[in-house]
């Protein structure tokens, strides 16, 4: 226990894993030009700008397009218990 992974806890959890380890996806923005390397990285070139901030889990990976999508999964996760 370093205290490391108690600071990257978000409050809600997982609606897949059940892990506190959720972040925004903040899209790169292609109005300011430039070199955008996380594009090559991640290969996310088909990614729309205009797009608002997605939400991912760094645990398990999953990730949702919008906050809406995450509340609908989280609602569908808790209807199944
Ligand atoms: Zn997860």
């Amino acid at each position: 226990m370093t205290g490391a992974e108690d600071a990257g806890r978000s409050r809600d959890a997982c609606p897949v894993c059940g892990v506190h380890a959720l972040h925004l996806l903040y899209f790169p923005d292609v109005g300011i030009g430039g070199v955008r390397p996380m594009d090559e990285l991640v290969g996310m070139g088909d990614l729309k700008p205009d797009q608002p901030p997605g939400i991912g889990c760094t645990a398990c990976g999953s990730e949702w397009e919008s906050l809406e999508d995450f509340r609908a999964a989280q609602r569908a996760e808790g209807g199944k218990h």
